[in-house]
């Protein structure tokens, strides 16, 4: 059997298996084949018509079982881009979705090159935005937290590759930031209800369920931060936060109850407000002014 034969079959079990539309299903076996083959996609076009040794169709098989059972793409190939660059992923963090590219882009409006601020990154998983902002703003000094020890990890490693110059602290939410304060605080925080059903689905059944979900309608984490990240702004300072499609309002609303100034939410590539925020509220110094 050829390899555009081994391809074609490929395709069609992927597009049964995943109820794929048969160009992203060529398109996943391509990947997988030139993954296991260890070529890149233009050597399977101009080798369309090899044989392939018995170890060659075993290796693909392998991965092919795997992504047959749903496992996502990219923990079977250990990466994935996310603004311009390759960041390794395992089962441990959440996979960086384009979505949250959005989120990078309004941090750096907020962020004049060349400017030493300080920013953290709260819930960093692969580490995707803290060092995509790192490296595009050398000058700011960037912190990054993260509950899950094992996620710091990944993110650690992927600093290194990249050469970013990251801190990574293990914490939830702020409480190993007793009395730190930040110009900037973006987040891509746990948001899906517990109960919804897209949890059990596609690439999230295995994702960390950490890094997924937060209470009854998804906004437990956001409910915290908005209440907390007043206290670790410096004034002036934004909070900016990624969340749902249909969760703008509400964070926007919880937003305003907390003070916070110039509230706004921005769209995605898809049309939907993905992330809100806004400026710290005039005395979130007011714990040590007041006081
Ligand atoms: N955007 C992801 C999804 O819905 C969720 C990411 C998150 O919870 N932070 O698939």
């Amino acid at each position: 059997m050829s390899l555009s034969a081994h391809l074609i079959d490929a395709a069609r079990r992927l597009a049964e298996a995943l109820d794929l539309p048969p160009r992203e299903a060529r398109l996943e076996a391509q990947i997988l084949f030139s993954h296991g083959l260890g070529v890149n996609r233009a050597w399977l076009i101009g080798h369309d018509r090899d044989a392939l040794t018995p170890e060659q169709i075993a290796r693909v098989e392998r991965l092919l079982e795997r992504r047959l059972a749903g496992e996502p793409v990219a923990y079977l190939l250990g990466e994935r881009e996310f603004y311009g660059r390759p960041f390794q992923v395992t089962p441990d963090v959440l996979i960086p979705r384009p979505d949250t590219e959005l989120l990078v882009e309004l941090a750096l409006e907020h962020l004049p090159p060349g400017a030493p601020l300080n920013v953290l990154d709260i819930g960093a998983g692969s580490g995707a935005i803290t060092i995509s902002l790192a490296l595009e703003r050398p000058a700011c000094r960037v912190t990054a937290v993260d509950v899950s020890a094992a996620a710091l990890d990944v993110a650690r490693r992927n600093a290194e590759t990249l050469r970013a110059d990251v801190e990574f602290l293990v914490s939830d939410g702020f409480t190993a930031l007793p009395s730190r304060r930040f110009h900037l605080i973006a987040s891509n925080p746990p948001y899906i209800a517990a109960a919804d059903p897209h949890l059990r689905q596609g690439d999230l059944r295995f994702e960390p369920s950490q890094a997924l979900a937060s209470g009854a309608d998804g906004l437990d984490l956001i409910r915290r931060l908005a209440t907390d990240a007043p206290n670790h702004l410096e004034p002036g300072g934004w909070l900016l936060l990624e969340h749902g499609w249909n969760q703008a309002e509400a964070v926007r609303g919880l937003l305003q109850t907390a003070g916070f100034r110039a509230v706004f939410s921005a769209r995605d590539l898809a049309g939907h407000e993905r992330v809100t925020g806004g400026i710290a509220p005039i005395g979130a110094r007011a714990g040590v002014a007041e006081a």
